[in-house]
């Protein structure tokens, strides 16, 4: 199976009054409709090509496409129209094609896939959701019949085809269709229904707008992540003693391949573990002679490197040392300002405390220090 995707962008959006179209309207967090609907396009591994068809004289802006190709067509004046400029720049090794609204910038990659699935299976295939209401049949004002709602579902896309089904159905076309599925059954073609998603909203009024943006704030703040981490190495004598990067005077050091330094491990675990991007292990074996006393500020850099690359930053980390002497006070504006420039973060999201075992066990003995760390990453915008 080879899929295709076509975005349709190309209408203007005259329901919502706007001096621009509705698709480029900024939806509060420095992106819009049409950004949010490529993205779950090019993000989708079982896509191999993605033509967008944009409104007469706009562009879709830089965006990096750097998996699959992507195709900017101008829109037609009518829905069927802009369809049909996109599949004339579908690649001739796609066999099946997937239409997306960009003014449903919130369906989810499942709904996507699940859509694509099915066309797969059925030759053609729509996201559709039932509805909860009772359906009465209305005519100048006065019901004329209650509907049986469980035969009645809400159009959505994506809606998927088989190559040969979608040419089919737009060559037998009515220029006004406002979807593709209807076309494909007007043309005796089977429609298979996958649920829709009532998230799946479609932005046409101002007042959709509104609800789009407070959906992507909300989408925003769910891409939370939290992570922990935590260290354990033994007190011997003979080495230097380095939290977070401070050598600290002591008759007693960490023992450990690199330099030891528990802070900066367990921080390093827990960034790693928010993004579930491994541990520190994984990245850096203690089997591998080029970690040997290494500073592990640099480790945990590294790291800060791996979670940049995948769309996180830090939002705050916590950490607890536990250790029966010394006293880490003096230390710890240095140890908050070592971590917080590895994490490229304000000293302020950075909190180190220092806990005594109580003389209790090994640590309480002096003979170990733990830190354990939570750390709260924000963004992982990792579909494409
Ligand atoms: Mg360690």
């Amino acid at each position: 199976m080879h899929v295709a995707a076509i975005l349709a962008a190309g209408g203007i959006g005259s329901r919502m009054g706007s001096a621009i179209p509705k698709q480029l309207v900024d939806l509060g967090d420095s992106t819009n409709m049409l950004a949010r609907s490529l993205s779950l396009l090019l993000g989708c591994p079982l896509i191999e090509q993605v033509v967008v068809a944009v409104p007469p004289g706009s562009s879709v802006g830089e965006i990096a496409s750097p998996r699959i190709p992507l195709e900017v067509v101008q829109g037609g004046a009518t829905r069927h129209q802009s369809v049909l400029n996109a599949l004339g720049r579908v690649t001739d090794a796609a066999d099946l094609i997937v239409i997306h609204d960009a003014a449903r910038p919130f369906a989810t990659r499942d709904l996507l896939e699940r859509t694509i699935r099915a066309a797969e299976a059925h030759g053609a295939a729509i996201a559709a959701l039932p509805v909860v209401d009772t359906v009465k049949q209305v005519e100048h004002g006065t019901i004329r019949a209650t509907l049986p709602r469980e035969t009645i579902f809400l159009a959505q896309t994506p809606q998927a085809f088989r190559r040969a089904v979608l040419e089919r159905a737009l060559a037998a076309g009515d220029v006004h269709a406002t979807d593709e599925a209807s076309l494909v059954e007007r043309a005796g073609i089977p429609v298979h229904v996958v649920p829709g998603e009532a998230g799946n909203l479609k932005v046409t009024t101002p007042a959709d707008l509104e609800q789009a943006r407070v959906l992507a704030r909300s989408t925003k703040t769910s891409m939370m992540r939290i992570g922990t981490g935590y260290d354990l190495h033994r007190l011997v004598e003979g080495r230097p003693l380095i939290l977070a990067g401070v050598r600290i005077p002591f008759e007693r050091g960490l023992q450990g391949h690199s330099d030891a330094d528990i802070v900066c491990h367990a921080v390093t675990d827990a960034v790693l573990g928010a993004a579930a991007l491994g541990d520190i292990g994984s990245l850096f074996p203690d089997t591998d002679v080029k970690w040997k006393d290494a500073d592990s500020l640099l480790l945990l850099r590294g790291a800060m490197e791996k979670v940049s690359a995948a769309g996180y930053a830090v939002v705050n980390v916590d950490v607890t040392v536990i250790a029966e002497r010394p006293k880490l006070l003096p230390y710890i504006d240095a140890m908050r300002a070592n971590l917080a420039s590895a994490l490229a973060i304000d000293v302020s999201a950075v909190s180190v405390k220092g806990k005594t075992n109580e003389k209790v066990g090994e640590i309480g003995m002096g003979d170990a220090m733990a830190c354990h760390t939570v750390a709260m990453l924000q963004g992982g915008e990792r579909q494409a």
